[in-house]
């Protein structure tokens, strides 16, 4: 991949005509070294957040070689790039084939299971191993996420101890839990409160578990979503893991996805038309921003322009609220924002799109002709930090202040979004 120093140099280099992403192989490397010195136990990284081989790579070279798996492919993928690493297979609901071929082809020894249906058929797609590790996934409450994962997976408490037994019965190695309180979770207290719930569904079915697997959600920062400090996180699963009834040998894992990457890459989109308030870019939903479409997700953005000359700079400015439509003829192709941006936005400027490093490019479609993008590296900080790279914080122009354009002239200053 080429390396700029900075996103500007890029712009002022090339005047890119297809969206880019840019990497940041440092904030990957902060964030996993971060998690390995704090998180007290295994750190396996959730591959479906974002699966880029430079990803995958920087977290391997700095310490985080477990990776949470949940399809074949991301197997293969894990298995070339990141030899000898440990693979935990944690969809709840795998093909039979695919557990055979991580099985046998790959390796794989950990699988999760949210019913006594699938407990069977990795046991029969396995050849009735003895071998293997079994994650019982729990249902829990996913109080305090700002994206639920509650309801399509998990089993609840009422048919837990059940499982919970019959897993245990099926293996001679590790039988443990898991759980995901939903991703971006604001409230550290929320894994305490997922760790009493295990807790309690281990006691009432009378086993131990050799495994207590908390998860994802670890949140990252975005315009109105500063989450608390990521130790008050790793604090709550400290206290509900000495409250919890294990024994001296019990593994404590996590699975953090965007907490690890979300800081990492931006992506640089064109602005192709502007209509008033409306910006026409040439990334869109079935692009980088699937989440600014259909979750309605605030992304910090900045606004680059190269003129005529060759001049090329961030254009700063009193602030109005866009909203961004993508390159495609679907109508849902629709990101309403709103995005604070200067008020002169121009066709031919360029707005980065910042903290897009988990689920951005991850979520790239083909269709309509478009979704080709570059990745690049660059040198210069994320947009925000949670590990001390940048601000903790991206202000928000305030929500009652329509004005903010008005506002920040009649004052004589100028405002910056970051
Ligand atoms: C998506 C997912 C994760 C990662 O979640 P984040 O919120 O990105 O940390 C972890 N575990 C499982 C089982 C998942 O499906």
């Amino acid at each position: 991949m080429h390396t700029y120093h900075t996103p500007l140099d890029l712009v002022r280099e090339r005047s890119p005509e297809r969206p880019v992403a840019f990497a940041r192989p440092g904030a990957v490397a902060l964030a996993a070294r971060w998690f390995q010195e704090n998180f007290k136990g295994d750190v396996f990284y959730a591959v479906k957040a974002n699966p880029s081989p430079w990803v995958l790579e920087t977290l391997a070279a700095n310490g985080v070689r477990s990776f949470d798996v949940a399809s074949l492919p991301e197997v293969e993928l894990v298995s070339q790039l990141v030899p000898g690493a440990r693979m935990a297979f944690m969809h709840p609901v795998k093909s039979r084939r695919a557990i055979s071929a991580a099985y046998f082809d790959h390796g794989v020894r950990t699988f999760a299971l949210d019913t006594h249906e699938e407990l069977a058929k990795i046991l029969d797609a396995t050849g009735q191993a003895t071998d293997l590790n079994l994650i019982v996934r729990l249902g829990v409450a996913a109080e305090g996420a700002a994206y639920s994962l509650a309801g399509k997976f998990g089993v609840d408490a009422f048919e837990a101890p059940e499982l919970l037994l019959a897993a245990r019965r099926a293996t001679n190695e590790l039988m443990g839990v898991s759980f995901h309180v939903g991703s971006q979770c604001m409230r550290p207290t929320a894994f305490q409160a997922a760790m009493t719930q295990a807790s309690r569904a281990l006691v009432r079915a009378g086993v131990f578990a050799d495994v207590v697997d908390v998860g994802g959600g670890f949140p990252s920062i975005y315009p109105g979503m500063i989450p608390p400090s990521l130790s008050d996180y790793i604090a709550s699963i400290d206290r509900g893991f000495s409250e919890m009834m294990v024994h001296e040998t019990t593994e404590l894992w996590c699975e953090p996805g965007r907490a690890l990457v979300a800081e990492s890459s931006s992506v640089l989109t064109t602005v192709e038309l502007r209509k008033g308030d409306a910006l026409y870019l040439n990334d869109g939903s079935y692009g980088s921003l699937f989440d600014a479409t259909h979750t309605k997700w605030p992304f910090p953005v900045k606004l680059i322009r190269r003129e005529a000359d060759g001049a090329t700079r961030e254009v700063e400015g009193p602030l109005k609220p866009y909203r961004f439509y993508g390159p495609t003829c679907d109508s849902l192709d629709h990101m309403p924002g709103p995005f604070w941006l200067p008020e002169d936005v121009r066709e031919g400027d360029y707005v980065e799109i910042g903290m897009l490093g988990a689920y951005g490019v991850a979520m790239n479609t083909r269709f309509n002709g478009f979704g080709d993008t570059e990745t690049v590296v660059v040198n210069d900080p994320p947009m925000a930090s949670l590990f001390g790279l940048a601000p903790r914080s991206i202000p928000l122009p305030r929500p009652e202040s329509q004005n903010v354009v008005k506002l920040s002239r009649a004052r004589g200053k100028k405002r910056r979004r970051r």
